[in-house]
């Protein structure tokens, strides 16, 4: 095999509580994250010249070391002292700085595709541990599905597969900085917390009635403060027939859960138009039960 075609999902929160602050400056956190079906492709092509050229389908994204993907190839090459180089397209789809994890996914799957495709017998937890040291969302890009996720993140409890529901994911025009909603984040002013254990008995049910209504994400405040757009568009997304609605990690992501396409293409359709959203789409969760 000299190519290999990947697939990198995005995720969103379903739960985000932020419990401790760390001596190395990160937050501690928990969260139920789940995989959502929005993807970036990404294609890697084996190469006698050494070295990783990477090109994407966005004029802005760097495409040197700043650029996860190519960290993630580094790692690879350096890590299994493959000879020879690669040859990289990433076509995003995911919006970047939305808190759907888009670099964090893009990273997992350059780790996956570079291991299948070098025939690399390297056991899973290796490579999150390698995902690790590039984002704290690597690990659960890598396992995917539902999990809770505690530490920066990167500790996983895998969870059972999340109720069929259609997303409609909305990211309005606005760039939110995660460290800029970390500062600004208080404990004191902190009104209402995910119940997570609550959240994960309605998962092990099915539920998904229960799971949203428990759905709460500390960060939401602090965000919208900044942006009160997004609890518009939530409200909106609820109106549209939505049977829950959250504002995605630190934001600025809206995701909204349909019980049918209809439903959610209707929601679409409104909020594209009413907050003038290009970066918008109608998918469904993702849960990994044999699949690549
Ligand atoms: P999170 O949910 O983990 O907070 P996010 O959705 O807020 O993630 P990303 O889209 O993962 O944010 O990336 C944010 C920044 O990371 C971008 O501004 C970009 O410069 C940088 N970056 C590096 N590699 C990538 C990549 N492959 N795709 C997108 N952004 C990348």
């Amino acid at each position: 095999m000299d190519r290999i075609n990947i697939f990198a999902r995005a995720k969103i929160n379903t739960a985000l509580d932020v419990v401790g602050k760390r001596e190395d400056g990160y937050h501690d956190l928990r969260m139920i994250m789940q995989t959502v079906n929005l993807c970036d492709n990404i294609t890697i092509s084996k190469s006698k010249e050494k070295g990783i050229r990477l090109q994407s389908n966005l004029s802005w994204l760097p495409c040197d070391s700043r650029n996860l993907v190519y960290r993630a190839a580094q790692e690879m090459i350096d890590a299994c002292g493959i000879k020879g180089g690669v040859d990289i397209e990433l076509k995003k789809r995911i919006p970047a700085a939305a808190g759907l994890a888009g670099g964090s996914a893009d990273c997992a799957a350059t780790l996956i595709g570079m291991r299948s495709l070098y025939g690399i017998n390297m056991p899973n937890e290796q490579l999150m541990k390698i995902g690790e040291s590039l984002g704290a969302d690597v690990p659960f890009c890598i396992m995917r599905g539902t999990a809770l996720a505690e530490g920066k993140g990167e500790i996983l409890t895998p969870l059972p597969p999340f109720p069929d529901t259609f997303v409609l994911l909305a990211k309005p025009p606005i760039n939110v900085s995660t460290p800029v909603i970390f500062k600004e984040f208080s404990q004191a002013e902190v009104k209402e917390r995910p119940d997570i254990e609550k959240m994960i008995a309605y998962i092990k049910q099915g539920d998904l009635k229960g799971i949203c209504e428990t759905m709460c994400n500390v960060l939401e405040t602090v965000t919208v403060n900044k942006y009160p757009v997004i609890s518009d568009i939530k409200r909106s997304m609820m109106e549209y027939g939505a049977d829950g609605s959250m504002m995605s990690g630190s934001g600025p992501t809206v995701f909204g859960f349909y019980d049918s396409y209809e439903k959610g293409l209707e929601a679409l359709k409104f909020i594209r138009s009413r907050y003038h959203i290009k970066e918008i789409h109608l998918t469904t969760v993702f849960n990994n039960k044999g699949k690549m």
